[in-house]
């Protein structure tokens, strides 16, 4: 039987193995540590939590990462078996002990006798064999090159960039105004669909003097690592010349205050819708490491934006992750290279269960590849189908960012009540029909030919 290859051995790598290697293949893991380390991970154990160590909600009637707890399960999961045998108390949270955890995933992937592990690092895409890539957020950087060399710059971010959301009811429109630069787009509504800030010089200089003097979060040695030029902290462009961000995100050309159309503004901050209800407004290009209590206040420093009110203030995280709903095909191969397969973090899923679940949906289907016997496609009314569907196909490609798994990805149940009085009723549907059409999925295979 061909071997699989899978690099990188985390949360999906880990899963990806197990499920493989229980279907029959014989499987090499390629994990870099600790050989070559990264900034996050503090031992050679594969599986390991780099973070906080909580597999979040393990409601499966009522929560979306609980239903996806059940799925793996039922899948004979290694990952999720091992959270639940070494769980710490904490309410309705799957807590885990994260040393005991990650020290069982390696011993069981270890003991495997389809499975070799091979410590090195993979720096490139290979031309033959099978291959799963899960090398997730911190992936090398060597790879990365290969990886972007592949799939064209623009389709592999290094880091997830998050700018401030601004509930908009509490924008000061006395002070600000609708208008898009150069008054583009083709309808009224598309040439009113930024809000702009205007400032005075004096307004300018002393939000530069914040900005500098603000508390900021570092970030970890290591972790900016050659990369990051795309989307800077607005504090390390201000701290490049007082003057960049006047000529970057707070350009003031394009555009004419009406409160004021006599006066030429110095800089303007433009906020753009962030959801189709137009409810809430991103500040634009205002990524930031700025702690959050210090961004509140410097924010609220922008004329129009004084009463200010934050649904989510910015940051700016390592994450490698591919524009998927390009790249990606349903059954998670690269359309370019179809023997090479992505799972976990780096396809644009958030988080350890969702990461692991990646790979447990992978490492069936390469196997199923790999025996001659094409997987059922995975029903997009599960929790795995409804997140591969997002990132292979239902996101919007152009503003892809990584996803959690949450209802929100669920197609409607039908003839259920809405609104909040609905939920429970709604959740519980969605709940019902995923474990049902999970289990004959999973059904399906176990009835095929070996
Ligand atoms: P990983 O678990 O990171 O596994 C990837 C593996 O690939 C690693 O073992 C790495 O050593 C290896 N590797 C990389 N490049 C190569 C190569 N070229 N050759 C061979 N091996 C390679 N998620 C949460 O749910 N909760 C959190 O609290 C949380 N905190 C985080 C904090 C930080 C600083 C970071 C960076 C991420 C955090 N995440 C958190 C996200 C978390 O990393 C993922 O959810 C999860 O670990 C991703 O699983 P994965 O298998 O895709 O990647």
């Amino acid at each position: 039987t061909e071997t699989l290859h899978i690099v990188g051995g985390g949360m999906a790598g880990s899963e990806a193995a197990w499920q493989a290697a229980e279907a029959g293949v014989p499987v090499v893991i390629h994990e870099m540590r600790p050989k070559v380390e990264t900034f996050a991970h503090r031992t050679g154990n594969l599986a390991e939590m780099v973070c906080s160590n909580s597999f979040r909600s393990d409601d499966h009637e009522q929560n979306a990462v609980g239903l996806l707890h059940w799925e793996m399960l039922q899948a004979g999961s290694l990952v999720m078996r091992s959270a639940y045998d070494h769980r710490l108390p904490a309410g309705g949270a799957l807590a885990v002990d994260r040393d005991p955890f990650s020290e069982a995933v390696t011993d069981r992937l270890r003991a495997h006798p389809n499975i070799t592990i091979s410590n090195e690092e993979i720096d490139t895409l290979p031309d033959d064999g099978r291959w799963i890539f899960a090398t997730g957020p911190l992936t090398s950087e060597g790879l990365g090159k290969s990886i972007a060399t592949e799939t064209g710059a623009d389709a592999l971010a290094f880091f997830d960039a998050i700018a401030p959301i601004v509930y908009a009811e509490t924008i000061d429109m006395d002070t600000a105004w609708r208008q898009s630069r150069y008054d583009k787009g083709e309808t009224e509504d598309e040439r009113k669909a930024y809000i702009n800030c205007p400032m005075t010089r004096d307004e300018y200089e002393a939000f530069i003097d914040a900005l500098l003097a603000a508390d900021k979060t570092e970030f970890h040695e290591g972790e900016t690592a050659g990369y990051f030029d795309g989307c800077l902290p607005i504090e390390v462009m201000a701290e490049r010349g007082r003057e960049t961000l006047r000529h970057g995100p707070m350009k003031p050309v394009g555009l004419t205050n009406p409160h004021q159309p006599d006066v030429k503004p110095w800089a303007v901050v433009q906020l753009r819708r962030d959801n189709a209800l137009g409810t809430l407004y991103n500040i634009v290009g205002f990524q930031t490491k700025m702690k959050y209590g210090a961004q509140a206040s410097v924010f609220r420093m922008i004329p129009g934006l004084q009463d200010a009110k934050f649904a989510r203030l910015g940051g700016i995280h390592r994450n490698t992750f591919l524009n998927s709903p390009t790249l990606l095909d349903d059954q998670m191969r690269l359309r370019s290279r179809p023997n090479v397969r992505f799972a976990g973090q780096i396809t644009g899923v958030e988080g350890y269960v969702e990461s692991a679940a990646m790979g447990l949906a992978s490492g069936r289907m390469a196997a199923a590849e790999i025996l001659g016997r094409p997987v059922p496609a995975i029903p997009q009314d599960t929790a795995h189908g409804a997140l591969i569907h997002h990132i292979t196909g239902g996101a919007e490609a152009k503003t892809f960012q990584p996803m959690n798994v949450n209802f929100g990805l669920f197609r409607p149940v039908e003839g259920l009540k809405g609104g909040r009085r609905g939920r429970r009723d709604r959740y519980k549907a969605y709940t019902d029909r995923a474990k049902a059409a999970w289990s004959d999925w999973l059904t399906a295979q176990e009835a095929q030919p070996a």
